[in-house]
């Protein structure tokens, strides 16, 4: 185990365009090493320069290890977790964090059965134990209690963690090593390829980045109670989120899921209707700035989470929100 040590990072990209998943994530792997008095490294594949590859230094990492080629512009399964797993291998460090992106959820799997080590997906805190041991925290127990998890006998240790989990910093920091590593990979490592990658055109305000966020849950009750959280966000000028239940039903997509497993936002005002408030989506709304609750049953867990709460039926309370929001701003 003494052998193992740094907090590294796979640092995802799109189109050349780095993640901030990535960032956020060697934003938080700097103060874990911090703490444990150790180093930061981000691993960086696709068709980049040194000068860009040095980017990353001002999110926290000390050290990036960099695979360019023109071959690897896109993400190849074969190929990235190849290169990755052969990489930490030789280096060893003590933990590995991705993104819990699509890409990320691919690549994850592959690279820790590579690796024969363990994986803790979805977690929406990292911190390091009394003993100073990685430990990974993950909702549990449908979502009524937060698990820790550790792995004491298998390094690295890795994790995956959604976008917007942590805050993407700067460090103010531009001195670095990037260790440009040789690209060694055959045509069979290039199956299956992408054909096309294509980017969702979204015609509503996107969930990320609103200021405020409508949200519905299981106790909307049907298609067309949802329509009340539209116009309401819409007078708002603000976005439409769901829970699972909500997006099993079909009442919203499944790309405005909020949540462990969905997105993450931070808007100035969420204001969620009949969700009972479970942490599995609770962590994607708690650093909002004013959360509003509306629920017809006064033990929600919610209310214990919310700055106001309106103990009452959706379809009684949103009409009248509605029409006051409405008479206000014709006022
Ligand atoms: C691994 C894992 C990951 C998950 N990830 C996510 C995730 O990312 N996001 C997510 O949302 N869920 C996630 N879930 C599901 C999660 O555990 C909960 O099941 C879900 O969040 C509950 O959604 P809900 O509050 O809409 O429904 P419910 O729990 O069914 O709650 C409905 C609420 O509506 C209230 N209500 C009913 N009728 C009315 C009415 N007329 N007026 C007012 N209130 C009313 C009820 O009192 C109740 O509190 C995950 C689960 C697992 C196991």
């Amino acid at each position: 185990m003494s052998d193992y040590s740094g907090f590294w990072v796979f640092v995802e990209q799109i189109d050349g365009k780095i993640s901030d998943v990535g960032l956020e994530l060697l934003s938080k792997a700097k103060h874990l090493a911090e703490e444990k008095n150790t180093y930061t490294a981000g691993i960086l594949i696709g068709d980049f320069s040194e000068d860009e590859a040095g980017k990353l230094f001002l999110h926290g990492a000390d050290k990036v290890f960099l695979f360019s080629h023109e071959k690897l512009k896109n993400y190849y399964s074969l190929a990235y977790s190849k290169l990755i797993t052969s990489l930490v291998k030789r280096e060893k460090p003590e933990a590995l964090f991705m993104g819990a992106t699509p890409l990320g959820a691919d690549l994850a799997p592959r690279v820790a059965a590579q690796l024969e080590t363990g994986l803790s997906a979805h977690c929406v805190d990292l911190r390091l134990g009394e003993d100073g041991i990685l430990e990974q925290i993950v909702p549990g127990f449908g979502g009524t209690m937060m698990a820790i998890i550790v792995c004491p006998e298998k390094r690295p240790q890795m994790a995956t963690v959604m976008p917007g989990v942590f805050k993407k910093e700067e460090f103010g920091k531009n001195k670095g090593e990037v260790v440009k590593e040789v690209v060694n990979l055959s045509d069979e490592d290039f199956v299956p390829r992408i054909v096309e990658h294509r980017v969702k055109e979204m015609k509503t305000v996107p969930l990320e980045g609103a200021n405020v966020v409508v949200c519905g849950g299981y106790g909307m009750g049907s298609k067309e109670n949802w329509q009340m959280l539209e116009e309401l966000a819409r007078i708002l000028g603000g976005a439409v989120g769901a829970t699972r239940p909500a997006v099993d039903e079909g009442w919203a997509p499944e790309d405005v899921m909020i949540g462990q497993s969905g997105k993450i936002v931070r808007p100035k005002l969420y204001i969620g209707a009949g969700i009972s408030g479970v942490m599995h989506h609770v962590v994607g709304i708690q650093d909002s700035d004013i959360i509003v609750v509306i629920n017809k049953d006064p033990n929600a867990p919610f209310f214990e989470v919310c700055d106001f709460g309106i103990v009452g039926d959706v379809t009684k309370v949103l009409p009248v929100l509605i029409e006051k929001l409405k008479e206000r701003l014709t006022q």
